[in-house]
């Protein structure tokens, strides 16, 4: 009793780091087979968006149109649609837990903080974190890292190069850079989270917290918001000229003075309409914004994200605008957003895989606030939505690269390819890369009572002002006939989830959020909807030696936008009979009765 213990883990991948970068790069190897191991310092998952920090996951797609992110975020998000009406953290915890935990090729280690490392060579050979609640120091021995930490781990730990800080004009000929370059971040945060009541909630401060007794000592931060409901205390920041690692404690303490001192204000100093609103929860482990970012073979820079740069190793995507907060943070003078420096982009830019990979550590990738990029870039990319799409993106690069027995580099550029394709069969969306379409749906017929060209564009969701979108009736199958008897193993499916949430109730700004910090202002409206275009039943069929209908996969409570599965036999003809959304007046209303809308039906 009360010894330390040793563990040795082997593995083909280890991802540190369990935020939405991380979870995602490990869910993504996992799938296609790989090893994994995901070791993350806290014991719930999802980094800022968990129930200890709060932050809400946004991305490209909440700036513009139809970029919303799709692959494992987009099954996270139905997920919790569909089981956490009211947006418990909780439950939100819950699913993201089990999504890793039930995860047959994931081992997962929580409460396990990496802080040491082995080298081979230019690589890393082994990693070993210490498990606060078994006392057990977790060595992990694997062919290839992931470093999702968001703080860098492994940089320290391997050498591995890095920059901190804001660049200078100079160096990367951006608009937004600076005269000269210096080290300062963006800050970090506490969130509060408050819920309006039906009565007056009186409210005590701690003797400890700051007084803040007019809206000029509040800075003039966005405080009388709390019916406005598509914001939060984002502003309550600091640590931008202190350094984001070493000095977070004593940042910490100063948040929670002013955290306290700003419910006090809205309370107590001035009507701020918070009367009847009760304070639910304030958090105490900082949410980090900027750390250490690691130099891959490309750093993404404000020209490129301001571009819409395509690049041919895309494998994300960011859309996010540039949101490039000042390092003065909570103190800084100014209206609302003043510490803020802004630019909306209007298109997706590629994130290149050779922002994913260390420049000089040979078996290291990394994802989400780690990525290669510049400040200003990094301002755009670091949205948990654009994060998780780029861990896995990573996670499915480790795939290949094990598949192979390459390093990240020469899997990038022998196979970079077969990374996208299989990126696109996950539904992850590749705004410059069209997906390849199965060789025996090329000449096969097609037949339905609406047009089926869309399923077979390559194309999974309206974008550039095109529907992308097959619109045909509920009971009337869609059939894909071949020219002869043909083996075929396996469907793929993408069904509209309703990208831009916008047949959902509520504010569709926070319906694209999955966990809004606030509830909405009055308890009739504390429940959130869930796509009704999804289809809810449908059946696989193939046509059997004697001309009959043979079921072959059938769904009667599907809540997700893409569905595959095996077939495996040889046929002259499959269909997909739709046969139920999960409808409401809204969509009838938009859709017509009894219809559904596909974006991709192919078979293998
Ligand atoms: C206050 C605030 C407001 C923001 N606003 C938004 C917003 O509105 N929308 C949005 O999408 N994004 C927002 N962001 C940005 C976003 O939250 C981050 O950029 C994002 O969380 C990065 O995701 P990640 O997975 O890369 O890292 P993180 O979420 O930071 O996750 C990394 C995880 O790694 C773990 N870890 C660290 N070190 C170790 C170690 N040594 N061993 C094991 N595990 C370790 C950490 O505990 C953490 O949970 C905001 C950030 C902050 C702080």
């Amino acid at each position: 009793m009360g010894e330390l213990r040793r563990n040795i883990i082997d593995a083909d991948f280890c991802v540190v780091g369990g935020g939405m970068a991380g979870m995602l790069a490990a869910i993504a190897a996992a799938r296609h087979g790989v090893k994994t191991v995901l070791m993350h310092d806290r014991p719930v998952l999802g980094g800022n968006a968990s129930s200890e920090i709060r932050m809400w996951i946004s991305g490209a797609g909440t700036r513009v149109p139809y970029l919303q992110e799709t692959g494992i975020m987009e099954e996270i998000a139905l997920e919790n649609m569909y089981r956490n009406p009211a947006r418990n953290f909780s439950v939100w915890d819950s699913i993201l837990y089990e999504k890793v935990r039930f995860e047959p090729n994931i081992t997962l280690l929580l409460n396990c903080a990496c802080c040491q490392a082995k080298m081979n060579g230019d690589s890393i050979a082994e990693v070993t974190g210490f498990q606060l609640t078994t006392y057990t120091w977790q060595t992990v021995r694997a062919k290839l890292f992931a470093d999702c930490s968001g703080d860098s781990i492994l940089a320290p730990l391997s050498d591995a190069e890095t920059r901190k800080g804001r660049e200078a004009k100079s160096e990367f000929n951006e608009e937004f850079g600076l005269e000269k370059a210096d080290p300062y971040t963006m800050g970090m945060s506490l969130m509060l989270q408050c819920r309006e009541t039906d009565h007056p909630v009186a409210y005590t401060p701690p003797s400890w917290a700051y007084k803040f007794t007019t809206d000029e000592e509040m800075h003039n931060k966005p405080h009388t918001m709390l019916k406005d409901l598509n914001t939060n205390f984002y502003w309550i920041e600091l640590g931008g000229m202190q350094d984001s690692i070493h000095d977070t404690e004593t940042v910490r303490d100063e948040l929670l003075k002013i955290a306290f001192g700003c419910w006090d204000h809205m309370k107590n100093h001035g009507d701020h309409g918070a009367d009847n609103w009760d304070l639910e929860w304030v958090g105490f482990l900082p949410g980090k914004r900027e750390s250490l970012r690691y130099v891959g073979d490309y750093t993404l820079t404000q020209n490129d994200v301001e571009a819409g740069k395509a690049f041919d190793d895309e494998v994300a995507y960011g859309g996010w605008q540039i949101d490039n907060h000042l390092p003065g943070g909570f103190f800084m003078d100014g209206q609302a957003g003043g510490h803020l420096l802004k630019r909306r982009l209007t298109e997706a830019y590629g994130i290149p895989f050779r922002s994913l990979y260390s420049r000089n550590v040979a078996n290291l990738m990394f994802a989400g606030r780690n990525l290669s990029a510049s400040h200003i870039a990094f301002a755009s990319a670091r949205v948990m939505g654009t994060c998780g799409i780029m861990g896995q993106a990573v996670g499915t690069a480790a795939s290949v690269a094990i598949k192979y027995g390459l390093m990240p580099r020469e899997t990038g550029r022998l196979h970079i390819r077969e990374i996208q394709t299989l990126l696109q069969e996950d539904d992850c969306f590749l705004p410059h890369i069209p997906r390849a379409i199965s060789e025996i749906c090329k000449d096969a017929k097609w037949f339905s009572s609406g047009d089926t060209s869309a399923l077979l564009n390559g194309i999974d969701r309206t974008y550039g002002g095109v529907d992308n979108g097959y619109f045909g009736k509920l009971n009337i199958p869609i059939v894909c006939t071949f020219p002869e008897k043909r083996r075929v193993s396996s469907f793929r499916l993408v069904v509209d989830s309703d990208l831009e949430r916008e047949y959902m109730e509520g504010n569709p700004n926070l319906m694209k959020i999955p966990m809004p910090l606030f509830f909405a202002a009055s308890y009739e409206h504390t429940s959130f909807g869930f796509p009704t275009c999804v289809l809810k039943e449908f059946t696989i069929d193939i046509l059997d030696d004697n001309g009959e209908w043979k079921t072959v996969f059938e769904a009667t409570d599907n809540i997700m936008r893409l569905i595959s599965g095996k077939i495996d036999a040889e046929t002259t003809a499959v269909r997909l009979v739709p046969k139920a959304t999960w409808h409401s007046s809204r969509l009838y209303h938009t859709y017509g009765s009894g219809k559904c809308h596909i974006f991709a039906f192919e078979v293998k």
